[in-house]
Order: structure tokens, then sequence, then C-alpha cells
């Protein structure tokens, strides 16, 4: 699937070579080099998302994930 139409925000999707808009915002956070109450986000579209919470979950990484439109100035 191809479209060059983009979300309003401009987000995409964080998968690798995914090109899709982005509806999750997947939160999580390395203890080993973050602070514990900073949070990194990956963007996901609809497909990738249960790929990117399991990867991050087998590290441990993962935190919660909320819809873009949920992400704060704060987040990333
Ligand atoms: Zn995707």
């Amino acid at each position: 699937m191809s479209t060059d139409s983009q979300h309003a925000e401009g987000l995409v999707c964080s998968a690798k070579g995914c090109r899709a808009p982005a509806v999750w915002a997947v939160r999580w956070n390395n203890p080993r080099i973050h602070a514990p109450e900073r949070r990194k986000v990956w963007l996901a579209c609809d497909d990738h998302r249960p790929h990117l919470e399991r990867h991050l979950e087998t590290r441990q990484f993962w935190r919660d994930t909320v819809t873009v439109g949920e992400l704060t100035e704060a987040d990333g």
C-alpha cells in the first residue's frame, strides 16, 4: 500500500520502511540511559503497533501506548 497523503500532523510510523500515518505513540524508557520519568516515543500505525510493543516489552523498556492525539510536548 502506498500513498502520498500525510496525516494532518505529518506523523509517520516509526517502523523501518513504513510510510503509513501514525495512529499510536508507543512510549518507552531505557532505565540504563534515561531518567525514570523520561519517555521516548515510537510512532506506530495499526499494523506495526504490536511489533514495536513486543520488541520493547522483551527488553522491559515498554511503558504504555497512547494515541498520537494524547502525546504531549514532554514526550519524545
Ligand atoms: Zn507502520
